[in-house]
C-alpha cells in the first residue's frame, strides 16, 4: 500500500468520496511534518494559501432551545446564566450586518437557537436574508433541521449557505446529543443540498472523543456525494453549566492534525477555523493557516461565546501576510444559470445516495 504521502499526491486532483476509516487514521497519524506538507500542497492547489475568507456570526434568536447538545450554552435544559432574547427585529440584523461589512467581512451568518425553524417563522428569515444580500454580502443561516419545503423556501430567498454540523462521529453522536439523530443531521444537509445552496457542515472536536471519532466525523463529510463547501472545525468552548464543562483538553497539535486531515480530504472546500479560536495562541492559529484552514469568524462574539476581537485578527493576518479574501457578488445571470443548473444536476444523485444510506 501506498504511503500516506504518496497517497496524497496520487489523489491530489481527485476529489474522493470512498474513504474508509483506517486510511483516515492513516493520514492523522502521519509525521506531524509529513501531514502538514501534504496539507499545505493540497491546500496551494485548490486555494490562494495567503487568503482567508471572513465570515461575522450573528445570534438572531438567542437561547431557550429544546434540544440537549451537551457543549451548548443554548441548551434550555443547562443553567448558563445566558440571557435569552426572541427572534430579533429587522433593523437590528441589518445594522449588524452592515457593520459586518464595513469592517471587511464577505459572509454574514445568522444563527437561531430552534429545533428547527418553525413555518411561520420562515417569512421573517427571508426578508433578512433578502435585506442582508441587498448589501453585498453572502448570507448563511443556521436554524436547526429543515424540511424540504423549508430548506427550498430559504433557497428562494437567495440564502447562500445553510450551517448543519454533524458534530462528531456516527458512533460517538449518542454521547453528545440524544434529541435528535445522525440520520436527522444528514436528512437536513440532504434537502439543503437538494433545494441548490450550498452546504456548511463540520463539527466539534475535544469533547471527550477519539481520534478515530474525528476521523469518523471527517470520513462522514468526505463521503457525502458532495463535499460541503463550507467545513467548520471547533474547538470545544468550555462553558459552566453545560455538562461538557470540565472535559479535558484536546492536544493542540491533534486539533492542526484535525484541520489538515480534513483539508486534504476535501481539498476544495473551505476549512474554518471556527470557534475556540480564543483560547488559541496566535503561533497556533498560523499553523492552523499552515494546515490548510482558510476561513474564520470575525467578530466579538460567536452566537454566546467570545471570539477574538477583530483588531488583533488584523494584526495578525499583517504579520503573517494574510489578506481577506473578497466576495465576488456580481455573476452574469448566464453564470448564475449554469451554476443552478449543475447545482440541481448534482443534486438529483445526491439524493438518490441519501435515500440510500
Ligand atoms: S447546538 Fe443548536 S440545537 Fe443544540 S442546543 Fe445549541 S442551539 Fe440547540
Amino acid at each position: 500500500m501506498a504511503a500516506p504521502h504518496a497517497q496524497a499526491t496520487q489523489e491530489e486532483n481527485n476529489i474522493r468520496h470512498n474513504w474508509t476509516r483506517n486510511q483516515v487514521l492513516e493520514l492523522f497519524n502521519q509525521p506531524f511534518n509529513d501531514l502538514l506538507f501534504d496539507a499545505q500542497v493540497m491546500h496551494r492547489r485548490h486555494f490562494n494559501p495567503n487568503q482567508v475568507q471572513l465570515s461575522t456570526l450573528l445570534s438572531i434568536k438567542t437561547g431557550a432551545c429544546p434540544e440537549d447538545c451537551k457543549y451548548c450554552p443554548q441548551s434550555a435544559r443547562y443553567d448558563t446564566g445566558l440571557e435569552k432574547e426572541k427572534l430579533l427585529e429587522i433593523d437590528a440584523v441589518i445594522e449588524a450586518a452592515k457593520a459586518a461589512k464595513a469592517s471587511g467581512s464577505s459572509r454574514f451568518c445568522m444563527g437561531a437557537a430552534w429545533r428547527s425553524p418553525h413555518d411561520r417563522d420562515i417569512p421573517k428569515v427571508a426578508h433578512m436574508i433578502r435585506e442582508v444580500k441587498a448589501l453585498g454580502l453572502e448570507t448563511c443561516m443556521t436554524l436547526g433541521m429543515l424540511s424540504e419545503q423549508q430548506a427550498d423556501d430559504l433557497a428562494a430567498a437567495g440564502l447562500d449557505y445553510y450551517n448543519h454540523n454533524l458534530d462528531t462521529s456516527k458512533e460517538f453522536y449518542g454521547e453528545v446529543i440524544t434529541t435528535r439523530t445522525y440520520q436527522d443531521r444528514l436528512n437536513t444537509l440532504a434537502n439543503v443540498r437538494n433545494s441548490g445552496m450550498k452546504v456548511c457542515a463540520g463539527g466539534i472536536v475535544g469533547m471527550g472523543e477519539e481520534q478515530k471519532d474525528r476521523a469518523g466525523l471527517l470520513m462522514e463529510l468526505a463521503n457525502l456525494p458532495h463535499h460541503p463547501e463550507s467545513v467548520p472545525i471547533n474547538m470545544l468552548v468550555k462553558v459552566a453549566g453545560t455538562p461538557l464543562a470540565d472535559e479535558k483538553e484536546l492536544d493542540p497539535f491533534e486539533f492542526i492534525r484535525t484541520i489538515a486531515v480534513a483539508r486534504l480530504m476535501m481539498p476544495k472546500s473551505y476549512v474554518r477555523l471556527s470557534a475556540g479560536r480564543e483560547e488559541m495562541n496566535e503561533q497556533m492559529q498560523a499553523l492552523a493557516f499552515m494546515a490548510g484552514a482558510n476561513s474564520i469568524f470575525y467578530c466579538d462574539k460567536l452566537l454566546t461565546t467570545p471570539n477574538p476581537k477583530a483588531n488583533s485578527d488584523m494584526q495578525l493576518f499583517q504579520r503573517l501576510g494574510i489578506e481577506p479574501e473578497q466576495y465576488q457578488m456580481e455573476k452574469t445571470s448566464a453564470e448564475q444559470e449554469a451554476e443552478l443548473h449543475q447545482t440541481l444536476l448534482e443534486a438529483k444523485t445526491d439524493a438518490q445516495f441519501y435515500r440510500a444510506s
